[in-house]
């Protein structure tokens, strides 16, 4: 494996303008991290890794490689990219216990975290590090959110998780588990016990409907459901899977490791919408694909599928004299999510927006006064990478906001942010 990583390390071309740092989404400094890692400095590049990007071991191994990074590497142009991905979990998972944190003392000021995805773990870990007192509130029993209860763990082991949890422990983060904010305790509770600011990184979890009659019948579920625990479902032999994104890949390649022998992906348009990873490698374990095919409607033998074309308007139009109901023991749909709105219900301050998202502002604070959120519950569902990105931001937001209520003067970041972009 260390020769294999080494190898490729050695193929990078050190450019000077790095087309790979100009495709991720988060700016890592790909070439310094190769550059330091081929002159056995290693620890400075995890360093340099987390301090830019803290879910680093997650993102190397769950993003979108081949549309960003090692889509755009140089390298790729003639022959195979260098394999960034690889190189980046190499150096962030062997060195993430031994990171040296360069915590600030405690300031005095609570913030209450409420989610514990990428979003809520990256607000966590910044500002934990910059001596806040931070408590994580969750309503399961374990964190990770998304990234725990809705990627497979073949593709993101629980264990990474479960790292990042003593990670946060060590930092003095606290934790209430099985605990839902919106429910006996609402947002202003929080408030009113002395949180100077509080983070809503609860994710997107209510599974988007097709809208379909049949939808409610018990062999049908939901992709986030499925995904939450797979062993509990019993999906028979033959499943169908309406929609094509990269949950839909993550619920078929799932299905086929629980013992399904049939497994057949329905895709609306003429190309999935998975990046091309998950779409090979669920090809890989045997997944079938049905171009411009999508349900009309579920019966208890199975979907009711027609084809689809574009019409002039580019839009997809259903040809319904096609309908034929395909045989199928399960139906799961997997057409994306959007936020539960319980804490919305429970604090009436909080608005949503025309798409079910919660309504903030471009410095991420909602509609009530100090609170601020991002990640899925914003954005509806997107990449953990993204999550990551806008948190990083929200946490100077925060920063900012409790540091001048406070009467405490603003931080300098311009030295910050030439470093990004250097
Ligand atoms: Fe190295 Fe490819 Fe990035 Fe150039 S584009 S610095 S070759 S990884």
């Amino acid at each position: 494996m260390a020769v294999h990583i080494m190898d490729e390390a050695s193929r990078c071309l050190q450019c000077k303008k790095p087309r790979c740092r100009e495709g991720c989404p988060i700016n890592t400094n790909i070439p310094e991290m190769i550059r330091l890692f081929r002159e056995d400095q290693m620890m400075a590049a995890a360093q340099m890794l987390f301090a830019n990007n803290p879910l680093s071991v997650v993102c190397s191994l769950v993003c979108d490689h081949e549309k960003q990074c090692e889509g755009h590497c140089v390298r790729g142009i003639k022959e195979s990219p260098v394999h960034i991905s690889a190189i980046e979990n190499y150096i962030s998972d062997s060195c993430f216990e031994r990171l040296k944190h360069d915590q600030q003392p405690k300031n005095g000021m609570k913030v209450a975290v409420i989610g514990s995805g990428p979003a809520g773990i990256t607000i966590a870990l910044v500002l934990a590090l910059r001596g806040y007192s931070i408590t994580v509130f969750e309503t399961r029993d374990k964190i990770g959110g998304i990234l725990r209860y809705g990627i497979p763990d073949f593709r993101l082991p629980h264990s990474v998780i479960d790292r990042y949890y003593e990670k946060m422990k060590s930092l003095g983060i606290l934790f209430r588990p099985n605990f839902a904010v919106g429910g006996s305790v609402s947002i202003q509770d929080l408030l009113n016990d002395g949180y100077k600011s509080v983070f809503i990184g609860t994710g997107a979890w209510r599974p988007r409907r097709l809208n379909i009659p049949g939808e409610t019948f018990g062999n049908v579920q939901y992709a986030i459901n499925y995904l939450n625990n797979p062993d509990v479902y019993d999906l028979g032999e033959k499943v169908a899977i309406i929609g094509s994104g990269n949950a839909a890949m993550d619920v078929a390649r799932t299905a086929i490791r629980q013992g399904a022998k049939e497994v057949t992906v329905y895709v609306r348009g003429s190309s999935v919408s998975a990046s091309p990873d998950e779409y090979e490698y669920a090809k890989l374990d045997g997944v079938q694909f049905e171009l411009n095919q999508t349900a009309i409607e579920i019966k208890d033998e199975g979907p009711v599928i027609c084809d689809t074309r574009k019409n002039e308007d580019g839009k997809t139009e259903l040809l319904k004299d096609t309908a034929r109901l395909v045989q199928a023991n399960s139906v799961i749909i997997a057409v994306s999510q959007v936020p539960q709105d319980k804490l919305v219900n429970r604090d009436k301050e909080l608005h949503l927006n025309e798409k079910g998202n919660l309504e903030t502002n471009e410095r991420g604070e909602t509609t009530m006064e100090g609170v601020f959120a991002s990640g899925d519950v914003v954005t509806g569902a997107r990449t953990v990478v993204s999550a990551v990105r806008y948190s990083k931001e929200i946490a100077n937001d925060m920063e900012d906001y409790m540091r001048a209520k406070a009467g405490l003067p603003p931080i300098d970041r311009s030295a910050e942010a030439s470093s990004d972009k250097a």
